[in-house]
């Protein structure tokens, strides 16, 4: 247990010196544009980044219990922008991905990954090509690409929410569909099935009003006579972007070069990937002969979470850097898609000369997993206090069984310093909760609540050998 603050202090270490800047490099990248439109733009890009700052702060304590209703309405949200708006484009890419995997794969921070891309650092996610082949010519590689749609078809999860019922889709209340003779913890269980059914028919409802307005804004500029779209591409940027596409050797699918580069080993992998690459839940470490003990009887400061590995070379902190085309800065914070000209028709090349060696994680240029899912170390500490509190009340319902048996003399010292004043009892939570309502301060650290449970473990420990002293003699 000795070592295990210090871990903790080591990894929020590591977090800090990562912070990211996810405005600095904004304002001065604008330079160049006209008036009204960099208005607009700057406008759009205050938009989205706006949206990210709301969500910070509305939950300023991120270890405040949340209700069943904001977890749903934070869930609805993030679906919502996982939605690409072709409208919203970067470089020819998107802010959102084209794939349909389920919700839990990419649970990231939208808005931190949205940041990402319009400050360039991370590739956008590019509609996939499923297949390349360089003999195409110019012409059928636009055709090609004015074929893609804005998302994949959904392959996942499909008999999951068979025969769940669904309600009116327009409504956000959906209580009536819970049947209330049922237990309330069956209650809860019907209540989370209706709702994930609910929002997996939306994601899919929206996902396709947004490929029918692509298609219909396409259709619509191949009119003769029509006033060119100024969201959609210029058949210069399709080609270009296109011609030599990479293969991403994790999906298989063609993406636009530049593509993101493993910081460690330098290989390439696309954005929808890399969003893909998480933590794994916190856990027990496997060699530990805890194993086999039950769950409250393990030490909660041994629970773990190491970061992600490359895929690659397994390098521990996996990160990519992502060297744009400055050249071609279209979309947000760039010119219109459909005003782009190519140069010269030898693309492809990154201003800046590709990276040859590996970058620390800490490098100001990259990217790491962990900072896609910057909420990592509550979710650990959740789960560790989670434990902590069950560990808690099972040494206390042990004790005060020791105390209550026959024959055996109740000790008042016992009775009035320990229980009692464990942190996680709920009346000592209730006499020291804050304004909040949390347990904990906003501005606790993970290490100063770290400090605290071992404190309590310690208290709890020593009360166990008291008691136990007391009644061998
Ligand atoms: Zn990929
Ligand atoms: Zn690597």
């Amino acid at each position: 247990m000795g070592n295990v603050p210090g871990k903790l202090e080591n990894e929020n270490a590591v977090r800090s010196n990562r912070s990211m800047s996810t405005s600095a490099a904004l304002p001065h990248r604008t330079n160049g544009m006209n008036g009204a439109r960099k208005a607009r733009t700057s406008s759009m890009v205050g938009t989205i980044l706006n949206s990210r700052r709301c969500s910070e702060s509305s939950d300023l304590n991120p270890y405040k219990r949340k209700s069943t209703k904001d977890k749903e309405r934070l869930k609805e949200r993030h679906v919502k922008q996982l939605i690409v708006k072709h409208g919203e484009s970067v470089d020819g890419g998107f802010l959102a991905p084209y794939g349909s995997s389920s919700i839990e794969k990419v649970d990231y921070d939208a808005g931190v990954v949205k940041s990402l891309i319009l400050e360039r650092r991370l590739a956008p996610f590019y509609t996939p090509l499923q297949d390349y082949d360089e003999s195409w010519s110019h012409q059928e590689l636009v055709k090609i690409v004015d074929g893609l749609p804005l998302h994949a078809p959904f392959s996942e999860d499909v008999e999951a929410f068979e025969g769940v019922p669904l309600g009116d889709l327009s409504q956000s209340d959906f209580d009536d569909l819970i049947d209330k003779s049922l237990s309330r913890r069956e209650q809860r269980r019907m209540r989370s099935m209706i709702f994930n059914a609910r929002l997996y028919r939306k994601r899919l409802l929206w996902q396709e009003r947004e490929n029918e307005k692509f298609l219909e804004s396409k259709l619509e500029a191949k009119k003769p006579g029509a006033r060119s779209n100024p969201c959609l591409p210029s058949d210069d940027l399709k080609f270009e972007l296109y011609y030599k596409g990479v293969e991403c050797p994790i999906c298989f699918l063609y993406y636009p070069q530049p593509i993101n580069m493993s910081r460690c080993c330098l290989q390439p992998i696309c954005s929808e990937c890399f969003v893909q690459i998480k933590r794994a839940e916190p856990h027990f470490p496997h060699d530990q002969d805890e194993d086999h003990k039950e769950e409250e009887e393990k030490d909660p400061n041994l629970l773990t979470s190491e970061p992600t590995n490359c895929p690659y070379c397994a390098t521990s902190d996996y990160g990519i850097t992502y060297d744009p085309v400055l050249t071609r800065k279209v979309g947000l914070q760039g010119i219109k898609p459909f005003s782009y000209v190519s140069g010269n028709l030898e693309p492809v090349e990154s201003s800046e000369p590709a990276r040859r060696r590996s970058l620390a994680a800490t490098d100001r240029l990259v990217v790491t997993s962990d900072s896609l899912r910057p909420d990592w170390q509550v979710k650990l500490n959740k789960e560790r206090m989670r434990l902590a509190r069950r560990s808690a009340n099972a040494t206390a319902i042990h004790l005060s069984n020791q105390l209550v048996t026959p024959g055996h003399q109740a000790s008042s010292n016992l009775q009035t310093h320990t229980v009692p004043s464990s942190n996680y009892h709920p009346e000592f939570a209730a006499a020291h909760a804050h304004d909040n309502g949390s347990l904990w301060p906003s501005n606790a650290t993970a290490a100063e609540i770290e400090n605290q449970m071992v404190e309590q473990a310690i208290k709890l420990s020593l009360a166990e050998s008291k008691a136990a002293k007391k009644s061998s003699r």
